[in-house]
């Protein structure tokens, strides 16, 4: 879907055209190059924004329509709050508001990015920039009529004046590319499950080829014969068959360890013959989250060119009730050799990824795996969907991944592992059973997937909470969120791209 924003930068000497926005502190302070745009409509602002009781607080806005004596038809003020306290979440905040403001129609917009004591540096700008993009994202391509007061897409030209532009487009291009990334992920989250099944998914993946990713398609019968018992297994009640897709880019050093990405990418979950309750079950497509951030993750890395060599690896199957559907009692034998008893079919995820987090182990050793993963209904009753839940054998990973949270505001929250948590999955009838019961659930699915890790560094993140049906922000009005892109993206060019 073409995106309908276009956002680029101008020198601050332009003229502005069409709307106009401009920034102010908590004191209602302008810097120097608002202050020359707005000329003699500065009372008028000081005026409106009495009147509205607005006072410049961060994200929020004044709107002052035909203002007299400058030639625009539209001024937006946007409060910064407190300037020394900004960070890159901010000005993808300050974004998401301004875009939230602009109706649809082809609109020009002059943003002036200057905060009142110095002009926005070109980060800034690009985060600012982002964040007209993310806000503005629409998934409607099923809606063949618009509803009453909906003029469709905003289709804005917004311009960017700044103090350097060939800084701040230097700076905004790998982010475009990392928003791409997230729009990618946002429309896989938001198809629906008779669009994207398994094979379609792979389809889709495919197509990062065009970047220079190498992907490689796993089909029923290449998995087979690797032995992937425990994701066929989930598999094999569908029409739908299985697939597993492995997605390599090579930006980092010839014969480097890579890094590595794991998906859960069950496109729809009934739950299986463990069948759920109907209420809701519509959003079971969206249990392929975690494969979708990691698509979305190789398209930024690959076409942002980024300096690591990375694997991401998805794991795409239907969990469906069928005659050929598989049994609470079952039990299977995963790629590790490791026997599973099911107890609960809807305890489908862990299976799925525990092969597929076993083959990338084996065949690639990197230097650390993360799996992403819709998994448990308990994660959210824990952290709702503020936080998304980490685990983790791996100190290090887990601070590194905790700090880029907090900077780029996708923030995880670190849950604990232990023995004592690992006995409640342990079986009668065989190596390990797929649920532990209700307490403590997030915690064990999490104990179970460590069992496919072996001694690799490892952080499992629990997405359940985050990736679809999260609160409208700012910078996403969409269902599926892209969670995680931004987070591991920022992870890789923070430590691994050295
Ligand atoms: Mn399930
Ligand atoms: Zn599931």
């Amino acid at each position: 879907m073409p995106d309908a924003v276009k956002v680029g930068f101008v020198p601050f000497s332009a003229a502005p055209r069409g709307i106009l926005a401009v920034f102010c502190d908590d004191t209602l302070k302008f810097g120097p190059v608002a202050r020359k745009a707005l000329g003699p409509v500065a009372a008028l602002v000081k005026r409106a924004a009495a009147t509205n009781q607005f006072k410049g607080k961060g994200g929020s806005t004044l709107d002052i329509l035909e203002p007299e004596g400058i030639k625009i038809h539209r001024l937006i003020v946007i409060g910064t709050g407190r300037p020394s306290e900004l960070k890159e979440k901010d000005f993808l905040k300050f974004g998401g508001a301004l875009a939230g403001k602009l109706n649809s129609g082809s609109e020009a917009v002059t943003v002036i990015a200057e905060l009142p004591d110095n002009p926005m540096d070109p980060g800034q700008a690009a985060a600012m920039a982002s964040g007209i993009r993310l806000r503005a994202y629409r998934f409607d391509r099923y809606k063949t009529k618009k509803a009453d007061g909906d003029d469709g897409a905003l289709n804005a030209d917004v311009s960017l004046a700044v103090e350097d532009v060939a800084a701040a487009r230097k700076a905004f291009a790998p982010v475009a590319h990392v928003v791409d990334g997230i729009v990618m992920a946002r429309d896989l989250v938001n198809e629906p499950p008779n669009v994207l099944y398994p094979e379609e998914f792979a389809r889709r993946a495919a197509e990062l080829d065009k970047l220079d990713v190498q992907v490689e398609i796993l089909d029923v019968k290449a998995m087979t014969k690797l032995g992937m018992g425990a994701l066929l297994g989930v598999a094999q009640g569908s029409a739908r068959p299985g697939r597993a897709v492995i997605m390599r880019w090579n930006g980092g050093k010839r014969g480097e360890a890579p890094v590595a990405f794991v998906g859960k990418g069950v496109c729809f979950d009934t739950g299986g013959i463990s069948i759920k309750p109907s209420g809701s079950m519509e959003d079971m497509k969206g249990d392929m989250g975690g494969a979708a951030c990691v698509v979305g993750l190789m398209h930024a890395l690959a076409a942002r060119k980024a300096h690591v060599n990375a694997v991401g690896a998805i794991g795409l199957v239907e969990n469906m009730p069928d005659g050929n559907a598989q049994r609470p009692g079952d039990i299977v034998t995963s790629m590790s050799g490791q026997t599973i008893e099911i107890i609960n079919t809807d305890a489908e995820g862990r299976l799925v990824l525990a092969d597929v987090l076993w083959h990338v182990a084996k065949k690639f050793k990197p230097k650390f795996m993360i799996d992403l993963a819709t998994l448990t209904g308990a994660i959210v009753v824990a952290l709702g969907t503020e936080y998304a839940g980490l685990f983790s054998n791996n100190d290090e990973l887990a601070e590194r991944l905790h700090k880029v949270g907090l900077e780029t505001g996708e923030r995880v929250w670190r849950m604990p592992l232990g023995p004592e948590y690992d006995k409640l999955i342990d079986s009668q009838f065989a190596d390990m059973k797929n649920t532990g019961g209700r307490h403590g659930g997030s915690i064990t699915a999490a104990q179970f997937l460590r069992r496919f890790v072996d001694n690799t560094p490892w952080a499992h993140i629990d997405i359940a909470g985050t990736a679809m049906g999260a609160p409208k922000t700012e910078i996403n009005q969409s269902w599926g969120s892209g969670y995680g892109v931004r987070l591991l993206d920022r992870l890789i060019a923070d430590y691994y791209e050295k």
